[in-house]
């Protein structure tokens, strides 16, 4: 990697962001192309210099799942979209969950966030917690922080994207001590990190078991609820809508945002795709796979950062948290007879120790996909995913 095409992107990519969020508000989308057309050329001479003359994109997303391919990535996805698609269609065929609604006061919100947080095995000693427009997690070893966000109208956003961090912050809070400020003791890959904050925040905390469990303490914090009772707010909290913002996304609908931005940003870094072309393409497979028309650019190609600040590789590594986080979750289950009675009283904490014993602890000691295959003892497959939402979403929407 020349240094001074890693100085020009550092440079040109600070330059970027600062314009996107200015093109964003503006709904500027031409103005920002220009800039963002220079970030796609420097990543793609990078992807030159790193790939030796290999696949450009493959060089890209070794970055952040290494070991993994563009190709195989594109066949795994290939598998989970018509289960996935057809999935969402009988959903959104049922009679809708009901919603949440009400007043629902910050300082209540952050004290039952942090009481979950802790639940959820966050220490507190080695972390900490703060609000930001956009919640993140930073910090490895023993000082691994979190920030979540409030809305007084939507509790949920809150509780969930706290249990989130906390997967992200638990994965590095419990890697061996001895691996501590070492090549080995930080999360492996983005994929396995997000496999963390998925199964917390999904499998576990979106389960009707824990729901019911919430539902209790939700009372408890708030009074009375809009939802008639446990099983209407698990509902409620796995509710699905096409919406157009990936970050707000349910389960269904959040691959399908990914399966769009990888094969866009794969033929583009492969040259197959001109950036002037970029946002029809967009606009048409968002219109073919939601239902709905992207209207503004903030509600299409203009609403993540990370193209603007040049992370072309990166999305792939959301949806396979989530199949990552559906191999462990099935192999954990099998381990763990009468986890929903655990849940159901508010305790994850055996299944925290499963991930712990089996991902967290190993740090970077394995490539990511040994990481998981060590976890489950099985290959890594879409197939458990797709399982389990099947019979979750089955079960909540009477399928
Ligand atoms: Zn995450």
């Amino acid at each position: 990697m020349p240094g001074d095409l890693a100085a020009e992107i550092a440079r040109v990519t600070s330059v970027a962001q600062g314009k996107w969020a200015q093109a964003r508000r503006e709904e500027d989308l031409a103005g920002f192309l220009p800039v963002l057309g220079q970030v796609v050329d420097l990543r793609r001479q990078e992807a030159q210099a790193l790939s030796g003359g290999g696949d450009a994109y493959d060089a890209l997303l070794d970055g952040y799942e290494p070991g993994l391919t563009g190709a195989e990535i594109a066949a795994l996805f290939d598998r989970m979209r018509p289960r996935i698609r057809a999935l969402r269609e009988a959903v959104m065929g049922a009679a809708p969950a009901p919603r949440l609604t009400g007043h629902f006061p910050k300082a209540r919100q952050l004290a039952l966030a942090e009481e979950i947080a802790r639940a959820f095995g966050y220490d507190l000693d080695r972390g900490r917690i703060d609000e930001a427009v956009h919640p993140f997690s930073s910090g490895s070893f023993n000082d691994v922080r979190i920030t979540t966000r409030v809305d007084e109208t939507d509790p949920l956003g809150c509780l969930y994207s706290t249990i989130h961090e906390v997967g992200h912050a638990g994965y590095e809070q419990n890697i061996d001590q001895a691996y501590g400020l070492t090549a080995l003791g930080q999360g492996v890959s983005m994929g396995v990190h997000e496999s963390q904050s998925r199964i917390y925040e999904n499998q576990l905390a979106r389960s009707p078991a824990f729901c019911a469990w919430l539902y209790g303490r939700m009372v408890d914090h708030f009074g009375p609820l809009s939802v008639s009772g446990p099983e209407d707010f698990a509902r409620a909290v796995n509710g699905v809508a096409a919406g157009y913002i990936r970050t707000e996304a349910d389960e269904l609908h959040y691959n399908l945002h990914i399966m769009l931005r990888f094969d866009l940003e794969r033929a583009l870094i492969r040259g197959d795709l001109a950036l002037a072309e970029m946002e029809a393409a967009w606009n048409d497979r968002f219109a073919a796979d939601f239902g709905i028309t992207v209207a503004r650019p903030s509600q299409g190609m203009l609403q993540d950062v990370h193209w603007p600040v040049g992370l072309f590789g990166y999305f792939p590594t959301y949806s396979l948290g989530n199949v990552y986080a559906g191999c462990l979750h099935a192999a954990l289950r099998a381990d763990l007879p009468g986890l929903d009675d655990d849940l159901a009283s508010g305790d994850p904490s055996r299944a925290l120790a499963w991930l712990r014993d089996g991902v967290q602890t190993h740090g970077g000691l394995r490539p990511p996909r040994d990481t998981i295959e060590h976890a489950t003892g099985s290959p890594v497959s879409e197939a458990p995913l797709l399982d389990y939402l099947e019979a979750k979403y089955s079960a909540l929407y009477g399928l």
